[in-house]
């Protein structure tokens, strides 16, 4: 197992993804890093690499690397570390929720 250094601090899903789960972001991610919840995905900063790949794949802006985040969704920085342990891998095959 190669030691894949971390380039900066982790990527964090935020508000935008809730209901939306579009999961563009899943495909291009080299490391399985995005956790399923039943409306939204959030990214485990244990596996998170900070490539950066997922950023501009999301239709709704809603990933930020956790320097980068607005102040009004700090929130999700914890979120995506406190939930990641409980949820499943993504796969990318659950169904997207909304388009608007
Ligand atoms: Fe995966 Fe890279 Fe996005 Fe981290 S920044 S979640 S490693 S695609």
């Amino acid at each position: 197992m190669p030691n894949i250094q971390r380039q900066g601090m982790p990527h964090v899903v935020t508000s935008a993804c809730v209901d939306h789960k579009y999961q563009d972001c899943v495909a291009v991610c080299p490391v399985d890093a995005f956790r399923e919840s039943e409306n939204y995905l959030v990214i485990d900063p244990d596996e998170c690499i900070d490539c950066a790949a997922c950023v501009s794949e999301c239709p709704v802006d809603a990933i930020y690397a956790d320097a980068d985040i607005p102040d009004e969704e700090e929130g999700w920085i914890d979120r995506n570390e406190e939930e990641s342990p409980e949820l499943d891998v993504a796969t990318g095959e659950s169904p997207v929720l909304a388009d608007n």
